[in-house]
């Protein structure tokens, strides 16, 4: 398996792979870049159809949090996670304490957090044995009970983050009436979807497993969508928030969509996904800007977390895509092109 000459190989720091036969684990740790600070990012655990595409996406993803959170201006660095396996089947104790413990050889230089298939729970565990994984405390404040999830977070930045898009593309100023495709309606689906409700737009939405979506059409009135249709459907605005490569040559000319925009990662399958969209005549909020909540909560979970900073810094998400757009617009390139010329300004620099 080439690593060095991987397509999605980018010189990358340091890609680690762990393996403990006993409990089943096998894993692979990529660090992108330390220039900002310690590589922060989610542990995914996924069934890869093979050890090709775990290490594609964990190169791609460590390569995104480095982008991310240079964008949201946070002082940390790029680094992310793959667990090879099925996280309703092959989740056991023992695989998350092994999982903690090759977290720890590394001495803090990657710092692990919850991502797809892995929850607040895991991270609890992974604790127990490194202290370099972050949001699983449970904290009581004026404001409740914070769990550590980092995910509202997210939906609320994702949801901010499209009704800039919506802005900009259609030029309404409220989400009356906007009717949004959903793909994936878990922790982060199903929470933005709740926003998109209440701030009155239609839903539409999928997911592979039954009982999300069905929890969707009971508690928010969405209508249900076979998987493979959710791509076609006569909406404003198609939400990816499952997983990544789902804009691609296929994807692209079934979108009848004006804006993508959602929480998943590297939702362009290629680079040249974001030219196809642009000369579709869609906008497209570079998924990294959009979904940076997340990162932004763990952030201030690290450093001292207040309810309103926080609220105040996802939401600044909504100028930093304005400025995307505009600049985007004015120099004729896609938005992630311009997103990326940004951010690799910060991170290279210091
Ligand atoms: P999750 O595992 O809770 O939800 C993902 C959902 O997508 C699941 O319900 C799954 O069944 C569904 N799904 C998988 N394949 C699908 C398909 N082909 N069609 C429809 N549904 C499908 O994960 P999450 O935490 O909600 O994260 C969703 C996405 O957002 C991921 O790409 C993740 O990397 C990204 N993201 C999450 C966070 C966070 O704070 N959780 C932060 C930034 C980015």
């Amino acid at each position: 398996m080439p690593v060095f000459s991987a397509r999605d190989f980018s010189d990358h720091e340091k890609v680690v792979f762990g393996c403990d036969p006993e409990c089943g684990l096998r894993a692979i740790i990529a660090i992108h870049n330390r220039n900002r600070g310690p590589a922060l990012g989610g542990c995914r655990m996924w069934p890869y159809a093979s050890d090709d595409e775990a290490l594609r996406d964990v190169l791609r993803l460590s390569r995104g949090m480095t982008y991310k959170s240079a964008m949201a201006n946070l002082d940390l660095g790029g680094g992310k996670s793959v667990i090879i396996g099925n996280p309703r089947t092959q989740k056991t104790e023992a695989l998350l304490r092994a999982m903690g413990r090759f977290v720890d050889s590394l001495g803090g230089a990657y710092i692990a957090a919850e991502d797809s298939g892995i929850g607040v729970a895991d991270t609890r565990v992974m604790r127990t044995v490194t202290p370099h994984v972050t949001g699983p405390e449970e904290t009581k404040s004026a404001e409740g009970v914070r769990t550590g999830d980092p995910s509202p977070s997210t939906s609320y930045g994702t949801f901010v983050g499209i009704k800039a898009a919506v802005k900009y593309a259609l030029g309404r100023g409220d989400l009356k009436g906007l009717k949004v495709a959903v793909q994936g309606m878990g922790n982060v689906g199903f929470n933005l979807a709740s926003h998109l409700k209440e701030a009155g737009a239609s839903l539409w939405v999928s997911d592979i497993h039954e009982d999300q979506v069905q929890r969707a059409v009971d508690q928010l009135g969405a209508t249900a969508v076979p998987s493979e249709d959710i791509y076609g459907l006569d909406v404003h605005v198609f939400a990816p928030c499952a997983m990544g490569a789902i804009i691609n040559d296929q994807t692209i000319p079934r979108l009848k969509a004006r804006v993508v925009a959602g929480a998943a990662n590297n939702q362009l399958a290629e680079a040249r996904h974001g030219e196809e969209l642009m000369s579709h005549g869609i906008l497209y909020a570079p998924d990294y800007v959009i979904n940076a909540g997340g990162v932004i909560d763990v952030f201030y979970q690290r450093t001292g977390f207040v309810q309103e900073k926080v609220r105040e810094h996802v939401g600044s998400i909504y100028d930093t895509l304005m400025e995307i757009f505009e600049r985007a617009e004015h120099e004729e390139r896609p938005t992630q092109e311009v997103a990326d010329a940004i951010a690799e300004e910060r991170f290279s620099k210091r």
